[in-house]
């Protein structure tokens, strides 16, 4: 069975395990504290702006609480995204107002944006689609002629540059996933990078109840604190801090094999009729992720893709979809803001016609060929 995600985690992890164990510190701890130096100086930030949370839900729900966003405010994002970066926004009582994608890329159309602004806009939140990031200088223009806030879901697109600036550094926040399907793992795990030096500290102690001393080890008196803010418990364990240093040792290499297998992919099957290839891989603009490689079959019935993804099952390969239906389109938000009729119809050719091939680094060259093998039998 060829797997759509097998995160292979470095060995050296394993003493960083029993360490924790026989120390008997598991939250608070020097190995998050060093997860986040790690990830800070891969980012190549100066300044502590980067700081561990417990996945990257908790990252975009943080950043909202921080700004106050209420049930008076909207946030616009793409309709083709995951189910997260609408709910971080539904968790504040607030409004997620969606936008269509572009068929090419996957992520949102920028030129669609200015109409959905209103009076209650507050902010602009953008998922960098499979790899590939969207163009951050026009999304930021739009945000400062509005004056909007920028959030980058950054999920699968750790990694990403646009020009030589890495993605999830250009808006107010970026925010991050470490689940196991992601880019690099912590088990479950994210982080978010804050460009205001107030939004990081506030969200320090957000994400840990509130506290005024975030760390019972910094605190003057043992046990003793106080709470200025809202917060909730949105923190890393030292556990999932652990994986996430060995993760950082390979995290360019890792990169590095998802471009190889992607290009040796795109290679083999670029000139088949029956599909086209979601553009992700770089070009002179951008640097991607390689997150997966997805096919948009010519054929628009949704029954037919379906029917193609339990035939490479069949035939051993795991198959996924990105993602399995535009946001709105999904029970809960179809019925609680009413969407009758689906008019994200470029979101929705990807999520009902797509399939999404693995491209991490448990792919070798030879599962490749066998993939391949089966999109010219099955897809032609
Ligand atoms: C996976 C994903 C998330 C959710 O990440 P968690 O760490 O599981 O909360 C959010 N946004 C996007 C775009 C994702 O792909």
């Amino acid at each position: 069975m060829i797997k759509f995600a097998r995160p292979i985690v470095n060995r050296k992890v394993i003493p960083k395990i029993k360490g924790i164990i026989n120390k008997g510190v598991f939250v608070h701890g020097a190995l998050t504290d060093e997860f986040e130096r790690k990830l800070s100086s891969y980012f190549r930030l100066n300044k502590k702006k980067l700081l561990s949370t417990s996945s990257c839900t908790a990252s975009l729900h943080l950043y909202y609480l921080s700004i106050g966003l209420t049930n008076k405010d909207e946030v616009i994002m793409s309709a083709q995204t995951h189910v997260a970066t609408a709910h971080a926004v539904e968790a504040c009582g607030a409004k997620p107002v969606f936008v269509d994608c572009e068929l090419k890329t996957g992520n949102i159309d920028i030129e669609k944006i200015e109409k959905k602004i209103t009076k209650k806009t507050k902010c602009i939140c953008v998922t960098h689609f499979l790899g590939r990031p969207t163009d951050m200088n026009k999304i930021n223009k739009i945000a400062r002629k509005n004056n909007l806030k920028v959030v980058e879901d950054t999920a699968l697109s750790i990694g990403s540059k646009i020009g030589r600036k890495f993605a999830g550094t250009f808006g107010d926040a970026g925010t991050f996933s470490f689940h196991p399907v992601k880019i690099i793992t912590t088990g479950e795990g994210g982080a978010i990078i804050l460009k205001k030096k107030k939004d990081f500290l506030l969200i320090k102690s957000m994400k840990s109840f509130g506290y005024d001393v975030a760390s019972p080890n910094k605190r003057k008196i043992p046990g003793s604190y106080n709470v200025n803010s809202f917060g909730l418990n949105y923190r890393m364990s030292e556990m999932e801090a652990a994986i996430g240093i060995c993760e950082l040792l390979e995290i360019q290499k890792k990169i590095k094999i998802r471009k190889n297998n992607y290009n040796y992919f795109l290679k083999k099957i670029k000139n088949l009729k029956n599909f086209k290839i979601l553009e992700i891989g770089s070009d002179k603009t951008f640097v991607s992720s390689y997150y997966c490689l997805t096919l948009i079959l010519n054929n628009k019935k949704r029954s037919y893709r379906d029917k193609i993804i339990l035939k490479m099952k069949k035939m051993g390969v795991q198959v996924s979809i990105y993602y399995p239906h535009p946001v709105p389109m999904l029970n809960y938000y179809k019925k609680k803001y009413k969407y009758s009729k689906n008019s994200f119809l470029n979101s929705s050719r990807i999520a009902y016609n797509s399939i999404s091939f693995p491209i991490a680094p448990h792919i070798k060259l030879k599962d490749i060929d066998y993939m391949v093998k089966q999109i010219k039998n099955i897809i032609g």
